[in-house]
């Protein structure tokens, strides 16, 4: 398949002044008060560049600590994060952490693995907070509800409220006054970081109404006991589905695999497992119990998990700002700044088939860099203009509008662009080369890839590379 190149916008769209490099001050040419909302991965990194470029932030999170999706809940009944007990990463370490911070095994780490469990990413964003004393610009415990422009298009008014069980401080709740009462600020500028693994997509499947068993997404799973002796049904077979399938045959009856993307005769059992099998996407579930796959089989199944992703929500928005179609933020130049409100507003985190943590950083840096001045985007028509183009791409190859933040083949070229504008160094190749060796092996031994590799020339290169920022 093509790739969609309009991401990749021509160089000249954007003027920029010489920056120094990632870990250096700067002055700013100009200070804003801006509103972070959220305190995973890209809020930090948000703060952070904020913070370097001479803004005063302030950052809106509704749990009571800072980590986002790495706070693992036991809870099964939908809070924010969509972790799983046994989840270990998807990325090595040395790929997945910021540009300037390595996530490298410390003498504190929970887990020195190159794929370490959940626990030491988040410790790893708690050390990232604490180095770069981003704690104090945190607000715990409270929720933003609305944000609004107003007329100028350059201010914002920012609503929030103290989140039910978000663990917020004393001087919080000293600060809101009554707990419950929603409270307003202006902001010259509004980042959203809120974050987009927490609201489910579901798979369309006919007769599902009518099927009597168990339906759940993959956001509600934590641990494989509750599947003992049962068939389940996991439709998607990628990162969650395959995780997860593996984790629940250790104690069920029958786990099956369903795959969109597999040939429509698969039915295979997979090796290693008595009772785990790959399928091809399911056609219909019956109201006997049956569930029946595109390959001919079927099989009375207890549970159906849709392991299906995940979608963009922004209830806090109002709904002329930016619309959501199908998982397509509209109109979003560089998938980041809603042309008509450049760059008082930003998203940062959209981009999905990415290493999120380098790409949030280089996006917040840029976002930091237009909102002092320092980079100058291009007009709102030139940003609409490469809006409609990346669309009319997308459409000429045949690419799902749901597809349209995937940046599956084109998020080094992305980053680069983005760290051009900022005056920063490309992405390092030994990042490129462990990410493509990774995702390869990942898909050749799905079992042992978080244990076994052999890149071990560009494992020496990154931990030359770190000796840097020691
Ligand atoms: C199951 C799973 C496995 C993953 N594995 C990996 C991996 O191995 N490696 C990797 O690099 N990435 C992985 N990811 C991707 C992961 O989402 C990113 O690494 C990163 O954590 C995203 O950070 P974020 O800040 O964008 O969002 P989040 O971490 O979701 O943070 C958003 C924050 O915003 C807060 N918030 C939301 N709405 C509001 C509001 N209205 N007011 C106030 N606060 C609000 C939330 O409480 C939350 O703290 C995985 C994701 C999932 C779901």
């Amino acid at each position: 398949m093509a790739i969609p190149r309009a991401t990749i916008p021509a160089p000249t769209t954007t003027r920029r002044a010489a920056a120094p490099p990632l870990g250096s001050d700067r002055a700013a040419m100009r200070s804003l008060r801006v509103a972070v909302i959220g305190a995973g991965a890209a809020g930090l990194a948000t703060a952070r560049e904020l913070c370097r470029e001479g803004h005063a932030p302030v950052i809106f999170e509704r749990s009571g600590g800072v980590g986002g999706t790495w706070i693992y809940e036991p809870r099964e009944d939908g809070g924010h994060s969509s972790l799983y007990e046994s989840l270990r990463t998807n990325l090595p370490r040395e790929v997945m952490g910021f540009l300037d911070f390595p996530f490298a095994a410390a003498p504190d780490s929970l887990d020195t693995r190159r794929f370490p469990r959940h626990e030491e990413v988040l410790r790893y964003l708690q050390e990232f907070a604490r180095r770069f004393d981003l704690h104090g610009l945190v607000r715990f415990g409270t929720e933003v509800t609305a944000v609004d422009v107003l007329q100028d298009r350059h201010h914002w008014r920012v609503r929030w409220r103290k989140a039910a069980g978000g663990g917020g401080t004393d001087a919080d709740a000293a600060r809101t006054g009554e707990d419950e009462e929603e409270q307003e600020e202006s902001y010259d500028a509004v980042v959203v970081c809120n974050g987009h693994y927490t609201e489910p997509r579901i798979a369309d499947i006919p007769g599902v109404d009518a099927w009597p068993g168990k339906q759940m997404h993959s956001h509600s799973y934590r641990v494989p006991d509750p599947f003992r002796d049962q068939v389940v049904v996991i439709i998607g077979a990628k990162n969650s589905g395959g995780d997860i399938s593996r984790d629940i045959a250790g104690v069920a009856r029958e786990v099956h695999m369903a795959n969109r993307a597999s040939p429509a005769a698969t039915c295979e059992r997979l090796p290693g497992y008595h009772n785990l099998w790959l399928h091809s996407m399911v056609e219909r579930a019956d109201a006997d119990g049956s569930v029946v796959f595109r390959d001919g089989t079927s099989v009375r199944a207890d549970v159906i998990m849709h392991c299906t992703g995940y979608k963009y929500s922004f209830p806090f928005l109002a709904g002329e700002t930016v619309s959501v179609h199908d998982n397509r933020i509209h109109p979003l130049y560089k998938h980041v700044f809603v042309p008509r409100l450049a760059p008082s507003l930003a998203f940062i985190g959209l981009p999905f088939k990415v290493i999120p943590f380098p790409l949030v950083q280089l996006q917040a840096s840029w976002v930091a860099g237009a909102l002092s001045g320092r980079i100058q985007l291009p007009s709102e028509e030139e940003m609409m203009e490469d809006v409609r183009a990346l669309y009319s791409q997308l459409e000429a190859i045949g690419w799902p509008v749901r597809y349209t933040h995937c940046l599956k083949h084109d998020q080094f070229d992305y980053d680069d662009w983005l760290a051009e504008q900022c005056g920063h160094a490309k992405v390092e190749g030994w990042r490129r080369q462990m990410y493509d060796a990774a995702s390869k092996k990942k898909v050749e031994c799905p079992e042992t890839y978080r244990d076994e590799w052999d890149d071990h020339h560009l494992l020496e290169q990154a931990n030359q590379d770190f000796q840097k920022y020691h």
